[in-house]
């Protein structure tokens, strides 16, 4: 049975869809995150699960029981679920034990007392446990909200842009302990974010949202390499970007024609290419088109190189590739190039209907 499972579930503002047919569910010691702009419905979808906005339109359920739907409304209180919200602060007039003890009153006070050195230890907070959170760090008191999250051993953690407030070098650091111990837990896990790098990350599977819909539902590595639509492939990372038609299942590219089985002969198609696509390569079996280099710059870790491919018109075709910053090219040097095509997408540009 899955920890929570959301089946058509919409939700409407007045006149806006927020959540529109969303479904969706997440095993036991499953990590899901939810990715998308801004105002998408993301903190929506975690409300609903959490039981805060009462459901106007299909079920939740978890562990296989009905929770809410049009007939039920199990209250939050009820609900087995651990948040950690932006707007869930601590307690500020309670010390940490107290504040984690907080949700724990259907324990005795031996049980009560343990669990929260347990949990306290399972975060590597266990030295502060006397401590008031304004004497705390942002990253402490992070730690602290999630083991209060967790003490009373939720079924289901909901996570809404828990680290947005961290130091940058803590991030990586706080993130890889939130997962690991959620997973130690079994606890099945939906986190709210908007930072792509932070999604792939944390998540087994990330679900990309636009107005109101999850658009594709996958693991980072797929949605990295199989992009549903355009939408999707601009998430992770920086491409470019041609148009093009489709021709009996091929479309011509800078790097030669690519199979396109799925778009009818004929179709306009937008071709977008992953910076990191573009390789430098040896112009073996015909596969490599020579290019001259415009401007390298460095970037630390990799360098970023724009390319000019001549295509005998007027119009040469410009190429950026995200190389290794071994790698810095000087203006006008000719180099062979080639495409890696997990990285290549072709997606029809005719519009929706
Ligand atoms: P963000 O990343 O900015 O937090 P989000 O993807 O979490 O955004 P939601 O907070 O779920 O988006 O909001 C979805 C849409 O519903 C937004 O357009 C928002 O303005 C609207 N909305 C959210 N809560 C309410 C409310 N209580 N009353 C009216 N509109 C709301």
């Amino acid at each position: 049975m899955p920890a929570l499972s959301l089946e058509n579930v919409s939700h409407r503002f007045g006149k806006l869809a927020a959540v529109n047919d969303v479904s969706l569910s997440i095993e036991a010691g499953e990590f899901i995150c939810l990715l998308g702009p801004s105002g998408c419905g993301k903190t929506t979808i975690l409300r609903l699960a959490a039981g805060l906005e009462p459901l106007q339109g299909g079920i939740v359920r978890m562990g296989g029981t009905v929770v809410a739907d049009r007939s039920v409304e199990t209250p939050p209180e009820e609900r087995s679920v651990g948040l950690v919200f932006q707007d869930y602060a601590l307690f500020p007039h309670l010390n940490v034990e107290k504040n984690i003890a907080f949700g724990l009153s259907h324990l005795s006070r031996g049980e009560r007392k343990s669990r929260v050195l347990e949990t306290l230890q399972q975060v590597g907070m266990a030295d502060y446990i006397e401590a008031y959170p304004h004497t705390l760090s942002g990253g402490q008191q992070q730690r602290v909200a999630l083991a209060r999250a967790i003490a009373p051993r939720p079924k289901l953690v909901l996570l809404d842009e828990p680290f947005s407030g961290l130091d940058v070098r803590l991030r990586n650091q706080i993130r890889d302990e939130t997962v690991r111990v959620l997973k130690e837990n079994g606890t099945a896990t939906l986190m709210v974010t908007h930072d792509p790098e932070e999604a792939m990350f944390m998540a087994d599977r990330i679900a990309i949202m636009r107005e109101g819909k999850i658009i594709q539902l996958a693991t980072p590595s797929e949605l990295y390499t199989k992009p549903a639509d355009p939408f999707v492939a601009h998430f992770f990372g920086d491409l470019n970007e041609f148009d093009g038609v489709c021709d009996n299942g091929q479309v011509a590219t800078p790097f030669g024609p690519l199979n396109t089985p799925s778009v009818p002969h004929g179709s306009p198609v937008n071709i977008l290419i992953r910076h990191e696509g573009v390789l430098l390569g040896e112009k073996v079996n015909g596969t490599g088109v020579e290019a001259s280099v415009l401007k390298s710059r460095m970037l630390g870790r990799t360098s970023l190189v724009d390319f000019k491919i001549p295509n005998g018109l007027s119009n040469d075709l410009h190429v950026k590739a995200r190389l290794e910053s071994a790698v810095i090219p000087e203006a006008g040097k000719k180099i062979v190039l080639e495409l890696d095509q997990r990285l290549a997408f072709v997606f029809s540009a005719l519009p929706i209907e």
